[in-house]
């Protein structure tokens, strides 16, 4: 039977060849690959600074950490999200608090952001769900208005923009995921970007067990004679972590961003696609507004249908693959003490279904998953 895979990460030679020159080079750790991916990273998007990280997880965490609030701070969560956007803020000891979703771009409601909010809220993590941009004009307005600080969930999207503005780059610090299901992979890693260079400052000894200076220009000084006298010498004033992005990811990803406005533009193709088909099912309703403009960068394609269940199942013995991103937040156990009420989130989350999607998904796999939903039925 044919099978139609969820997600795929879009790997050849190119990243073979990039691994083969850190074997080369013989430094696998951090490195001058993650400063070159790094710099290569910040000219893509168009900000002035990016710290690699080992997750996108780990560069959400270390964002608020960077800020170093008072424990038991409240920090504001979309309710439709991954684990992570609402662990980050579990990490620093502060309360995650769950602001529904508007049903129609299942991105973060800012009217319910202006009634969850309470004196003691001291940051806003923002999720572009799916790709779709956030309504950032709103949610910064209503943030600089009350002093919080925003931090931007890139996980969904890398380039995308609003307004001509990079998504990651209207907040304080935004956060991206190189996760291998994600819009570009190194495997797993992460990246923290910002236009202001103090706003990462705190990042890097932090993503390096606290240490002021990187291991690596550190090495080019054992050897260089007179240089430096005291070339071991490191000072710790920092609580960090061990969440630096390595040369090998770092080499993966060079070779990834390459390829990246390809992937934007493929997974585009293949969303007009989906919907020019799907627009003869009846009662056909697209998971996201979809924008296809040429900066559009999403990572879900899928549907709202009242028979999810039902077709999850029919696609599953045509040997189609779907999920459902995501169970809201707010009916996880982990969760429990910190169950807003958000009903538009717990309500749409019985009929939302991602369908595949990835760079190398081929226009026929896209007929036959719209073949299979025609098949059965109205939606
Ligand atoms: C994938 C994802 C993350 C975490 O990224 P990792 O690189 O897997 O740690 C965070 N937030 C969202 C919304 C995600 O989808």
């Amino acid at each position: 039977m044919k099978t139609v895979r969820l997600f795929k990460p879009s790997v050849g030679k190119e990243e073979i060849d990039a691994i083969q020159e850190v074997f080369d080079i013989s430094w696998l750790g951090l490195g001058e690959k993650v400063a070159a991916f790094e710099k290569a990273w910040s000219e893509y998007l168009g900000c002035k600074e990016s710290v690699g990280l080992n997750s996108g997880t780990a560069a959400l965490h270390l964002a608020l950490a960077s800020y170093k609030f008072a424990r038991g701070k409240k920090v504001l969560v979309p309710a439709l999200t991954f684990v992570s956007t609402a662990a980050a803020p579990l990490y620093c000891g502060l309360d995650p608090i769950f602001v529904d979703v508007n049903p129609d771009t299942l991105q973060i409601d800012p009217r319910d952001l202006a009634i969850k909010y309470t004196p003691d809220c001291v940051a806003i993590m923002v999720v572009h769900f799916g790709g779709h941009p956030a309504p950032m004009p709103e949610i910064m307005e209503f943030a600089r208005k009350k002093e919080l600080k925003v931090i931007e969930d890139c996980a969904h999207t890398q380039g995308g923009r609003l307004h001509g503005i990079p998504l990651g780059l209207w907040g304080d610090i935004g956060c991206f995921s190189f996760e291998e299901k994600k819009g570009m992979t190194t495997g797993d890693g992460g990246m923290a970007c910002s236009n202001k260079s103090e706003n990462l400052e705190l990042l890097k000894p932090m993503r390096w067990v606290g240490i002021d200076k990187d291991t690596w220009k550190r090495s080019q000084a054992y050897t260089q004679a007179g240089l430096q006298d005291r070339h071991w010498y490191y000072e710790i004033a920092e609580l960090g972590y061990k969440y630096n992005m390595n040369n090998l990811a770092a080499a993966i990803g060079l070779a990834q961003l390459k390829k990246l406005p390809q992937f934007n533009a493929s997974k585009r193709n293949a969303i007009s696609r989906y919907l020019h088909n799907l627009s003869k099912v009846p009662g056909f309703r697209p998971l996201l507004p979809y924008s296809l403009d040429e900066h559009a960068s999403y990572w879900l394609f899928g549907i709202k249908t009242q028979k999810r269940d039902a077709l999850i199942q029919y696609l599953k013995t045509n040997g189609i693959a779907t999920g459902v991103h995501y169970t809201p937040l707010t009916m996880q156990p982990l969760f429990q003490n910190h169950a807003e009420s958000t009903p538009q989130a717990t309500k749409v989350y019985d009929e939302i279904l991602t369908l595949p999607l990835h760079p190398e998904l081929t226009d026929e796999e896209i007929d036959y998953v719209c073949a299979k939903i025609q098949q059965f039925g109205m939606l």
